[in-house]
Parts: structure tokens; sequence; C-alpha cells
């Protein structure tokens, strides 16, 4: 890979940046998280559809956000990902909104716990949890990062089922 910045036209198609321009992929991936940590969990199989431009990413499910690509390893456990996800938020929220002062530790809190073993999150109420994340904080923060987490409980259901029950509530299928 060729860490770096790149300059392209709005619409160019991701995989000139990632293999033309990024040079492809030192080590196994699994995923690509493009646009921030509010930003999409791009699978290798969707890059090929997309194109830089905020539509392109909307219209997938995913979010351009400020275009910036991070590549998950193969071998990176997505769930210590989610868990890593709402670390950040709940280290970053202000406390303003109770959604998400209490939501993002919430969050990871029972990713945690699943992750530890021994656990199994409620897909219910973890999808309850995201709703009131998207639909009741006040600014982007609370309402940004379900949007990754679902990205992740749609393209590695395999990977995740075995932490949550009544899975396909939590994502949205
Ligand atoms: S959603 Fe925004 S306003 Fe609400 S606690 Fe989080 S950072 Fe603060």
């Amino acid at each position: 890979m060729r860490p770096g910045v790149y300059e392209v036209e709005m619409g160019t198609a991701l995989d000139v940046v990632v293999d033309e321009l990024g040079g492809g992929f030192s080590h196994p991936v699994k995923a690509l998280h493009i646009g921030g940590p509010l930003g999409g969990v791009v699978p290798l199989g969707m890059i090929p559809e997309l194109a830089v431009d905020f539509e392109s990413f909307s219209r997938h499910g995913f979010l351009l956000g400020h275009a910036s690509v991070i590549g998950i390893p193969k071998d990176y456990p997505m769930i210590v990902y989610l868990e890593h996800l709402f670390e950040f938020a709940a280290h970053e929220r202000c406390g303003k909104c109770f959604p998400c002062r209490l939501g993002t530790v919430r969050g990871q809190e029972l990713l945690h716990k699943a992750r530890a073993g021994g656990y199994v999150i409620d897909g219910d109420l973890f999808e309850s949890l995201l709703d009131t994340l998207e639909r009741g904080s006040l600014c982007g923060l609370g309402g940004g990062i379900p949007l990754p987490v679902r990205n992740a409980l749609q393209y590695f259901r395999d990977e995740l089922e075995p932490y949550f029950s009544k899975l396909q509530s939590a994502g949205h299928e």
C-alpha cells in the first residue's frame, strides 16, 4: 500500500483510488472504514460498486464523510472493532443529550460483555439502542455512530451472529 493524501475528481471509481493510487493491500483486509469513525464500513466486495461522491456512498448505505480510508485487517475481530467505535463515541461525547450520553456507554458495555464471553446481546435491545441514538441525539456524533455499526451487522453477519440473539432485527434486514 501507498498511504498518503490523494486528490481526485468527484465521481472517481473507488477501486482506482484503492488499487491504482493506493497500491492495493500489503496484508489481507476484509473491509475499509471510509469517512472517519462515523463513516461507512465497506466490505471489499462493495468497492467496485462505489465512486468517490456523496450520492454513490449514500445510495449504497455508506457515508463518504471526509473520505479518509482505513483498512480493517482480515483477522481483526469485527466485534472488537464495533466496541472500539462505541468507545470512541463515548469518549468524544459532550454529554448534552441523554441518548448519546448514555447510549454510547451502554453500547460499549454490551459489546464488551459479549466479546469477553458468557453474554449474548439481545438483538432487539441493540436495535432499540441504535434507533434511539439515530432519532434522539442532538448532533451527528450520537446520531452517526449507528451507521458503521449497521454496515458491519449487515455485511459481517456470520462473524457477528454468535454475539447476538435475533440479529436479523439488529441488522435491519
Ligand atoms: S449527540 Fe452530540 S450533543 Fe448529544 S451528547 Fe453526543 S456529542 Fe453531545
